[in-house]
């Protein structure tokens, strides 16, 4: 016997409409390309998300074609999301971080037919347009008259030209909740990229997910901060989580470095934001040289890697603000955990409860967690025991694009990270490394997270990645590559001196070498692969 309740099929169009019928006023600030501010509400965006869909019709897009957006967190990005979506096509966000052969390689891999993109990206646009095969029209997001004559990109049109004859109104078509929506390349560390191709289905069961009170805890008496970009995991759903809960949203667009970040934060009264490591750095550096306060923010999510445990005490001890520690992946829409502590903990002194709040936190509702040893055997949840961590659930994906790389499956839909984990008893998930840069000495694993974290917690260093280099006894060995803080004298053996005591001597790195800059992959991560490619002829000291 099925339930009798009514089979409404969860659509991104309804999601849009929800904020602008009940937040109608809840504010959408964008920091513009121009340098200026634009503000409007929810009611405003649906109107010009609804333009976006009538748009799409007139040029003749079928269901499930796919729109490409290279641009910046800004008010069009957001009405093209829904708009796009809403209507049955899918929004493809390209990484502008890439470089142009890959940015072509990609949108013609997704087929995209059109192609929208922030005037700051006209170069990139300017080099691979003529090697898109598949886009038949070129969108600037911008004025009509800031078009640039010039541009040699044949029939390139305005945004603002394009949706302006469009009606205010329109009937957002009833689908399959299966139906796709969005599509996102992986970052791609090894071969090319894979497309993760999310439904409405998954992505308004992860905006519910998300928006829970101990994932990020949205609601409409929060004003957030995505600075995690558009482009990176649809800014991680918030967006989408946004409207369920009728958050004000504030997008930073291209300025991203300390000073605007905590300019946009005070005027804006955010009270939550969301992004990767490096940009806190950006912003804590920048707070600490001038003296800075925040009068609002309560609390950030920090993820994508691994947040230093240095970053989360200083954003506490010195700011009041809380770091929920998150972890996910493209694959999973991305969010899989975020760190919460639970009603005991809270109970727990100042340290216990920061050895927590390091972890990656505890599973969303929607995230089924595994570890297991080389022979697929389940580990303990002992907070001890590391293993290839395993996820499945609704949000996660099942296969990539164009079926790219066969079935990604394990047995039982299991879905292999590449990710190594423990779990503790609380169910606090620990990423202890990347099962490909684990590094394996005399047999013992040592986390190259850990080797890390301690480094960054002194003083006079500003990054540091820890690789593995071959070694003829122990197989492989760490060693650290760090880059100082401005201003800072820091000697190989201050470094090596400060790991005393915090982790096995065994697990020390080798030897630390000092670096001008650390390649940085197009989401912020360290490209390990790089890093070890750069040092692939070092020798480690004798002795
Ligand atoms: P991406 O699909 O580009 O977002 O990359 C996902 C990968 O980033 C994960 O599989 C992890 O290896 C890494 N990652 C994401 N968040 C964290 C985190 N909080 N701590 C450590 N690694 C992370």
């Amino acid at each position: 016997m099925l339930g009798l309740m009514q089979d409404q099929p969860l659509l991104i169009s309804s999601l849009i409409e929800f904020a602008a019928r009940h937040h109608r006023s809840a504010e959408i600030v964008s920091r513009r390309v121009e340098g200026d501010l634009h503000r409007y509400t929810y009611a405003d965006a649906a109107v010009r998300a609804r333009r976006v869909a009538g748009a799409l019709d007139r040029l003749g897009l079928a269901f499930s074609d796919r729109v490409g957006t290279l641009a910046w967190n800004g008010y069009r990005h957001f009405e093209l999301y829904y708009g796009i979506s809403g209507s049955g096509r899918v929004v493809h966000t390209i990484n502008p971080r890439l470089v142009p052969e890959q940015v072509a390689w990609i949108a013609n891999h997704a087929e995209d037919q059109v192609l929208c993109f922030d005037l700051s990206f006209l170069p990139i646009v300017k080099a691979i347009w003529s090697k898109c095969t598949t886009v038949k029209h070129w969108i600037a997001l911008c004025d009509a008259d800031a078009l640039p004559a010039d541009s040699g990109i044949a029939g390139l049109r305005s945004y603002e030209a394009w949706i302006a004859g469009e009606s205010d109104q329109y009937d957002w078509p009833e689908f399959d909740e299966r139906s796709a929506a969005a599509l996102c390349y992986t970052s791609g560390t090894t071969g090319n990229p894979k497309g993760a191709l999310y439904s409405h289905r998954s992505s308004v069961l992860h905006a519910y997910g998300a928006a829970m009170p101990d994932a990020m805890g949205l609601s409409a008496r929060e004003s957030i901060l995505p600075v995690v970009p558009m482009f990176h995991v649809n800014a991680w759903g918030i967006p989408y989580a946004a409207a369920m809960t009728g958050a004000k949203l504030v997008f930073p667009g291209a300025a991203l470095d300390g000073k605007s970040v905590h300019d946009l934060i005070e005027s804006e009264g955010v009270t939550m934001a969301a992004g990767v490591p490096t940009v806190w750095l950006g912003l804590l550096n920048h707070m600490a040289q001038h003296g800075l306060r925040f009068s609002t923010l309560k609390s950030t999510v920090i993820g994508g890697s691994a947040c230093p445990p240095a970053m989360i005490a200083s954003f506490k001890d010195t700011y009041g603000v809380t770091v929920l520690h998150a972890w996910g992946m493209t694959e999973m829409s991305p969010l899989g955990t975020v760190c919460n502590l639970k009603l005991h903990q809270t109970r727990l002194p100042a340290e216990q409860q920061m050895a927590v709040l390091v972890k990656q936190g505890r599973a969303v509702f929607g995230v089924e967690l595994r570890i297991v040893d080389p022979d697929g055997r389940d580990l303990p949840w002992d907070g001890q025991s590391a293993g290839d961590l395993l996820v499945k659930g609704p949000w996660i994906i099942q296969s990539y694009f164009k079926g790219e790389g066969g079935d990604p499956l394990l047995p039982g839909h299991w879905f292999p990270t590449g990710d190594v984990a423990t779990i503790d008893t609380d169910g606090f998930l620990q990423i202890t490394d990347r099962s490909k840069d684990v590094i394996k000495s005399g047999g013992e694993w040592i986390s190259s997270i850990d080797v890390e974290n301690i480094a960054m917690a002194h003083p006079g260093v500003a990054m540091a990645a820890c690789i593995s280099v071959p070694h003829p006894k122990w197989d492989e060995r760490p060693i650290l590559v760090v880059i100082k803080k401005p201003g800072q004298e820091v000697s190989r053996q201050d470094i090596l001196d400060f790991y005393a005591g915090k982790i096995a001597k065994w697990q020390v790195p080798d030897d630390v070498l000092f670096v001008d800059s650390i390649p940085l992959g197009a989401t912020g991560k360290i490209q390990k692969i790089k890093l070890r490619e750069q040092f692939k002829d070092y020798q480690l000291p004798a002795g």
